[in-house]
């Protein structure tokens, strides 16, 4: 056998929690994804929102769909994602990642996975699965964890990272359709770097100066991406969806590997 077939990887800015319910600029761009790569068997989720001591990974048969949104309309609290699980491919994952796993259900689907993959694949007929992202953890360590990930490629599972590279919730103008300028800088020197394949550089995302100290105070959002350049292979094709930034001070702009 050569040629092993490696699934697409996929990073998603992901935004308000309100694209669930809309369809809108950023919806459209999430469906064309879906409508371009394979069917996965199955998709594992790495959401900003599971943000955890320590990396977790839910095994699930059957995962509940997490509100983690406060103040929304009740039409969002309405929206339910009842996905079958993944607990063998969570077995698998949990033995590929070399630091410390857990299994832990004590969390879901929550909306960083939800809020797009209603869009993308609305029957909710896919087996999902969440892994957690370690606050402790170094960039680097998130990076070499999306290493380890490398193999699900080959088994058709989609590795689907969801956060936003500008994430400032503290700046954020809900009137505003655009980016502030440090929002717009810092989403286009990790756009600059992704494309140069530059990775080491985005690990030490800091290097790119004032614009990185404004693009967001916690880098709950930025790891997930760390996930998925991890997992790249240097013959990936990149494709950029939804490149902009909202709100002022969030950035929608999405990666597709392949
Ligand atoms: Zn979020």
């Amino acid at each position: 056998m050569t040629n092993v077939t490696k699934f697409p990887l996929l990073f998603v800015g992901h935004g308000s929690p309100l694209n669930a319910i809309e369809d809108n600029k950023y919806t459209k761009g999430w469906q064309e994804i879906a409508g371009k790569i394979p069917r996965p068997s199955a998709i594992l989720s790495v959401s900003a929102h599971w943000y955890t001591q320590g990396s977790k990974v839910n095994d699930a048969e059957k995962p509940r769909t997490v509100y983690d949104m406060y103040g929304f309309p009740d039409e969002l609290y309405k929206v339910s994602y009842n996905v079958p699980g993944a607990p063998e491919l969570a077995k698998i994952t949990k033995q590929l990642i070399q630091g410390k796993v857990e299994f832990d259900n004590s969390w879901g689907i929550d909306h960083g996975t939800w809020s797009v993959l209603c869009k993308m694949y609305p029957e909710a007929d896919i087996p999902v699965y969440q892994l957690s992202i370690d606050g402790n953890a170094s960039a680097e360590v998130h990076f070499q964890i999306g290493r380890n990930l490398r193999n699900l490629r080959e088994k058709g599972v989609l590795l689907f990272a969801s956060g936003n590279v500008v994430h400032n919730l503290s700046k954020v103008d809900w009137k505003m359709d655009g980016g502030y300028s440090w929002a717009v800088e810092f989403d286009g020197y990790i756009r600059d770097k992704i494309l140069a394949r530059e990775y080491q550089d985005i690990i030490n995302y800091t290097s790119a100066g004032k614009s990185a100290e404004l693009a967001f105070y916690y880098p709950d959002h930025f790891y997930p991406l760390l996930y998925v350049l991890g997992a790249s292979e240097a013959t990936d094709r990149i494709s950029i969806y939804n490149e902009s930034c909202t709100l002022g001070s969030l950035s929608m702009t999405s990666y597709l590997f392949e």
